[in-house]
């Protein structure tokens, strides 16, 4: 496994691809990304790869808890971005000692999949817990905040009152803030300062550490962009275009460049924040 760097930012990887939902009611539910993700663990649960998946799940506002979903209701009712680091510790130890699930797939956040793949490639319990793993899927990250303050200047400067926040996603160069019927536009550059500290050195965008990664393009709204980085990842995503779960199209160059830009960006600023630590 290599590590990330300017000349490869995305880590290792088979191939990449644009894919969507062929569920008209999961895409109507998540028409920024076209809910491949959620498609992609409805067909692993519904063709018993998996008996359960862990997800981030909204519980109000900004604040959201690990759940442990076990058929389509659930992983449906968990869809949605979280803007904070989960701990993972509990909710994932309960999923990997609990008898009734055998396998298990997770999405998390770049840092989570690469503690997973060190928990995989340096076992440090005697049981062999690790081996229900059967999927990681990191989800692609600049960054999460410091939630109370996050919150404060969400609350002191913009009037917004966290719980009635539906979602909060992260366009060009703004953060959009879907509040009752309203939508809300922040400048990036304002909330930087709220970014946690240790994202700050975070260098990996895409999770060089999973078996997929996940996230959006700026030029194909409504697709989900996949970087499919081994072969039990690319079988998964084919049997599921296959089976008419999925649709897949080949990402051409400029998606490519697009991701391949923002994880360069990330990198560099890994760096500097690194040399001022330093
Ligand atoms: S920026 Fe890095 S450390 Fe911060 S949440 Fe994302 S993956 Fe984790």
């Amino acid at each position: 496994m290599s590590l990330v760097s300017i000349e490869k930012p995305l880590g290792e990887y088979l191939e990449i691809v644009l894919a969507r939902s062929k569920d008209e009611e999961i895409r109507s539910r998540r028409t920024a990304s076209g809910g491949a993700i959620t498609t992609l663990l409805i067909y692993m649960l519904e063709n018993n790869l998996v008996d359960g998946v862990v997800v981030a799940k909204k519980i109000r506002g900004l604040q959201a808890e690990l759940v442990i979903a076990r058929n389509r209701e659930e992983v449906l009712e968990a869809a949605g971005n979280r803007w904070s680091v989960l701990p993972y510790t509990a909710r994932f130890r309960e999923a990997l000692q609990d008898e009734s699930l055998k396998r298990i797939a997770i999405v998390g956040l770049p840092c989570q999949a690469q503690f997973l793949w060190q928990m995989r490639s340096f076992p440090l319990l005697e049981t062999d817990v690790v081996s229900k793993i059967y999927m990681v899927i990191s989800l692609f990250c600049l960054g999460t905040f410091a939630t109370e303050a996050f919150v404060d200047l969400l609350k002191l400067k913009y009037g917004l009152d966290p719980e009635k926040i539906v979602s909060v996603g992260l366009e060009k160069n703004y953060i959009k803030v879907i509040y009752g019927e309203e939508e809300k536009k922040i400048p990036l550059q304002e909330i930087l300062p709220y970014v946690q500290t240790g994202c700050l050195v975070c260098p990996d965008y895409t999770g060089i550490f999973s078996d997929i990664s996940a996230g959006l393009s700026e030029n194909y709204p409504g697709y989900t962009v996949l970087i499919i980085r081994d072969e039990k990842a690319q079988k998964l995503v084919k049997k599921a275009s296959e089976k008419g779960y999925l649709e897949i199209i080949k990402a051409k160059t400029d998606v490519i460049e697009e991701i391949e830009t923002k994880a360069r960006g990330k990198i560099v600023r890994a760096m500097r924040y690194m040399s001022i630590l330093l």
